[in-house]
């Protein structure tokens, strides 16, 4: 490339990374990966280091985030919050290493190493140990003031504790990371789907909206949570090392991630990277890489801070999950509210260990803003538990055989007519005798987070709508064993189990019975709500639009869509078939049983209740609770100090929860 040609391309580059931020920043709703972006960074770098004379100060590659929105007040940090470089490879967090040793002249460094959470950067400021300003990054000079939001997630202190070594600074900044976890973000946008709102791309989108919201009441039900990591500007206090400031954020009460290691050299620090690659996808939340971090704070100030970032930190990021790969069909599948969402049938291609074969294409809207064609080369990705998506189209792999995709005028299941509702992007099939749709209901009324009736997936339901043994979710609780072993592949035994399964969740919680009923708006979150409010089945089936308004968390629509689903002698008959075939659903207090068979192992300390009552109410509610890690275990509740037992968990597979977790928990099964 010449000198005039590397101008373009800087320009070029220069405007679409621009344009990226807004998205990503402003927006919350980016239109190209993570990896792509940062490949357009990183050429961007690249040219501008090898044209200096074609650099200018206010290029994207020496900014850090985006400016802050006018709806909130701005906040002037006292210590600019700054980006960070990036590795992407052993070598080049060897360079690093080397950069940094040859820098203090020195032979060895101590590094602390953190999992990056993928979330927002948020400033908390706690004046004689109260908090009393809460903002993000912003442009890294100026951010936004969030403190109503921020209060709303418990895991942030509103007062700090203190004893007689961690005394409380006049005036303490301390920086961390909110985000949302991976489940709390399935849930989420599966409620937005239902209520055809857009869907968040990834959970750091979703957190940044959530903290970005105008209405603290909104952003409460978004169930957010912190990790802590960095100081800001502390008075009265000094300390000789990161991993000492560290310990004091626990003392006072902060969320400390239990994955940060001390590491002597950068050996350690390879060696512990892999360990997090390794665990990653079992962590309850999303993680894009690892921040290394000089220890000792002398040794920080004396390599200082290059434009937008520090020199004595580095992310050391994992490898993209993207692969390249064609679209053979777009087919169109219709989901239990009648939502017609179209597929990419994908040549099979192996992403970071998984094979992929289909990725979602959200809607019609979607497919054109992306400009996808059946046939094309296209870029998929694949983050966590999310599912796999088509990034982008790699257009220059076109061979004019390409065919656009039409979406469906009539529904493919049952070829009844389609409606898209004014303001939706999603076309549904209203035929309430749609065999997709009675598929879909009962798939989820059997699954996991509702009634959770093993062995009944996807294949049996379809065997037995299509056979007609069954039409709707009541007739599952007249299965006889003969129905069952009558079906391909079905033997005795499995027959047998399935009876068993449907059986034991005759006593599921009347929270769960409300969810699994599939009510549009109706998560789990507004079923634990309803439960608590009504009491009982027949309670709720004659509530009436103003004592549901009475629900601080619900408004005008999802009050409607409860009263019209109710108001349906179809689903009133329904419930009845239910219950008569006994059903015992009813708000139970945290006196019953529900947590029979599960076993709590408690570590670090609790804030919102201390661990001995945390501890009583297991038992009160049937469940165990023991003092060590074990394969016995189920859950692993983490408090703000937790140790070492959460790596011998993580090894073990064994689930982690946080405190306010666990408050769910206990809440949800009523
Ligand atoms: P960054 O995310 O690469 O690194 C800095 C940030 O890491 C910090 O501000 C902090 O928020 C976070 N972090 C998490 N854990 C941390 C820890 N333990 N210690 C310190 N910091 C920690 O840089 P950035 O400037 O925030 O964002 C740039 C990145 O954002 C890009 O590399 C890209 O991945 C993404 N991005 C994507 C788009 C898009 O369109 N897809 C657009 C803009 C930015």
């Amino acid at each position: 490339m010449d000198r005039e040609q590397a101008k373009i391309k800087i320009t070029d580059l220069k405007k679409s990374i621009e344009y990226h931020n807004h998205r990503y920043y402003v927006l919350d709703d980016p239109l190209v990966s993570d990896a792509e972006y940062d490949r357009l960074f990183r050429e961007l770098t690249e040219l501008e280091a090898q044209y200096p004379e074609l650099y200018d100060a206010s290029s994207p590659t020496q900014r850090v985030g985006a400016e802050p929105l006018d709806a909130f007040s701005s906040v002037s940090h006292t210590i600019p919050m700054l980006s960070l470089q990036n590795a992407m490879s052993v070598e080049e967090i060897k360079d690093f290493d080397k950069r940094t040793k040859k820098l203090l002249e020195t032979d060895s460094v101590d590094y602390v190493i953190e999992v990056k959470i993928d979330g927002l950067a948020v400033e908390l400021v706690y004046i004689n140990g109260v908090f009393t300003l809460g903002s993000t990054r912003g442009d890294g000079y100026i951010g936004e003031d969030v403190t109503q939001n921020l209060k709303t997630i418990r895991s942030i202190p509103l007062s700090l504790l203190s004893d007689a070594e961690t005394s409380v600074p006049e005036r303490l900044e301390v920086r961390g990371e909110v985000f949302m976890g991976k489940k709390e973000f399935l849930t989420l946008n599966e409620a937005r789907e239902l209520s055809g709102e857009s869907l968040f791309a990834n959970p750091r989108n979703a957190a940044s909206g959530s903290i970005r919201q105008l209405d603290p009441k909104v952003m409460a039900g978004r169930k957010l949570n912190i990790f802590c990591y960095a100081a800001g500007q502390i008075t009265g206090i000094t300390f000789a090392a990161h991993e000492q400031f560290l310990q004091f954020l626990k003392k006072w009460g902060f969320r400390v991630n239990p994955l940060t290691k001390l590491c002597r050299g950068i050996d350690e620090v390879i060696t512990h990277y892999h360990y997090i690659e390794g665990i990653r996808d079992e962590l309850p939340y999303e993680i894009d890489g690892t921040v290394i971090k000089v220890n000792h704070i002398a040794l920080q100030n004396q390599l200082g801070a290059i434009s937008r970032s520090p020199r004595w930190a580095i992310a050391f990021k994992f490898e993209a999950r993207e692969e390249i790969t064609i679209i053979e069909d777009i087919i169109v599948g219709v989901g239990r509210t009648g939502a017609l969402t179209p597929v990419a049938v994908l040549t099979p291609v192996t992403i970071g260990g998984v094979e992929v074969s289909r990725a979602t294409l959200h809607n019609e809207d979607e497919i054109k803003r992306k400009g996808i064609m059946i046939g094309d080369t296209v870029v998929v990705t694949r983050a966590g538990d999310v599912i796999p998506e088509v990034v982008r189209v790699i257009e220059e792999k076109r061979t004019g055989r390409e065919k656009y995709f039409k979406m469906h005028d009539t529904c493919p299941v049952c070829n009844e007519a389609v409606i898209r509702p004014p303001g939706e992007a999603i076309r549904r099939c209203v035929n309430i005798n749609c065999p997709a749709q009675i598929k879909g209901s009962i798939e989820h009324f059997a699954s996991k987070r509702a009634m959770d009736i093993d062995g009944l997936g996807t294949k049996l339901v379809e065997q037995l709508v299509d056979k007609k043994v069954i039409k709707d979710v009541s007739d599952l609780y007249y299965l006889k064993k003969e129905d069952l072993s009558a079906l391909e592949r079905m033997a005795d035994k499995s027959a047998l189990n399935i009876i068993d399964a449907i059986d034991a969740s005759k006593n599921r919680s009347f929270s769960r019975f409300i969810f699994a009923l599939g009510i549009r708006h109706v998560g789990e979150h507004i079923s634990v709500l309803l439960a608590e409010r009504y009491g009982s089945i027949h309670t709720l089936v004659a509530a009436d639009t103003e004592t549901l308004l009475s629900i601080p968390e619900i408004g005008p629509e999802v009050a409607g869509s409860i009263i019209s689903f109710l108001k349906d002698k179809k689903n009133t008959d329904t419930i009845e078939r239910i219950l008569t075939a006994g059903l015992f659903i009813e708000y139970k207090q945290a006196g019953t049983k529900a947590l029979r068979g599960f076993t709590f192992v408690f570590t670090g300390t609790l804030h919102g209740i201390s661990r001995d009552e945390a501890r009583k109410t297991v038992e009160k509610m049937g469940g165990k609770t023991a003092p060590s890690i074990s394969r016995k275990v189920d859950f692993v509740v983490a408090g703000t100090e937790a140790g070492s037992k959460l790596d011998k968990a993580a090894t073990l597979g064994i689930k982690i929860i946080g405190e306010e977790e666990f408050l769910m928990l206990i809440k949800e099964k009523v």
